[in-house]
């Protein structure tokens, strides 16, 4: 394989790992959903290869890319969702993980084309950063349809949107935080879903509150 000196093996590792990650939370399954990385100080992007069993990839099945989506490294054939991380990571620079992911409750509200409001719950408040939406319309894996319909979806400040009838994209700016707006996401969905089998709707916190939650987990939460 012909060796580029931006390539960081360390990446290909986080990489690596959280699609390992991805499928044993029960975000996904089989050989489902994809994960990204971008490294910024190099313009480079570190992505999961498409269709392969995420406990069988190694360090080199990771396929590098430049933001422009020129080929770097790599010899398998990268998610087809590549379009969509580059589309999303290239619009949201404070991010650098992309963690797109099928998970039931989430998915059950995209196919339903409801958006999920984050005045639901205090960790929706805190982690969410705005509504999250649906798509506009379905459109198919893997196409600029697809990529295009994420990116409007997921506008300048949700961390996550909704693919109809798919799944769910999710950013952050490490791979932890991704993943934990991705565990965020679903989890508010099912409390949703529970909330609706009671035969019920949910009772909003204020927007007043909703901001303070986003202010206080930005100072006030955990160590100094
Ligand atoms: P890849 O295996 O090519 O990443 O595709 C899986 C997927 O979820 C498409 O949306
Ligand atoms: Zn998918």
């Amino acid at each position: 394989m012909v060796r580029d000196g931006r390539v960081r093996s360390d990446y290909k590792t986080l990489v690596k790992e959280a699609g390992a990650r991805m499928l044993d939370s029960g975000l996904t399954v089989a050989t489902w959903g994809n994960v990204s990385f971008c490294d910024r100080e190099n313009g480079l992007l570190y992505i999961t290869p498409s269709g392969m069993d995420y406990h069988q990839i190694v360090e080199d099945d990771i396929c590098v890319f430049d933001m422009s989506g020129n080929h770097i490294e790599g010899n398998r054939r990268p998610s087809i969702e590549l379009k969509m991380h580059l589309g999303v990571l290239n619009a949201r620079q404070e991010a650098a993980a992309c963690v797109h992911t099928h998970p039931i409750f989430s998915t059950v509200f995209s196919t339903a084309g409801e958006n999920i409001p984050i005045d639901v719950h205090d960790e929706a408040a805190q982690a969410l950063g705005d509504t999250i939406r649906c798509c506009r319309t379905y459109a198919l894996p893997g196409t600029e349809e697809l990529a295009e319909c994420a990116r409007e979806a997921l506008g300048e400040h949700a961390n996550a949107c909704m693919l109809r009838n798919h799944g769910l994209v999710c950013i952050g700016k490490d791979m932890e935080a991704a993943f934990k707006v991705s565990t965020v996401v679903e989890m508010v969905s099912e409390i949703l879903w529970r909330v609706r089998a009671m035969g019920r709707d949910y009772v909003p916190i204020s927007m007043d509150n909703v901001v303070a939650m986003q202010e206080f987990v930005k100072t006030g939460y955990g160590q100094y």
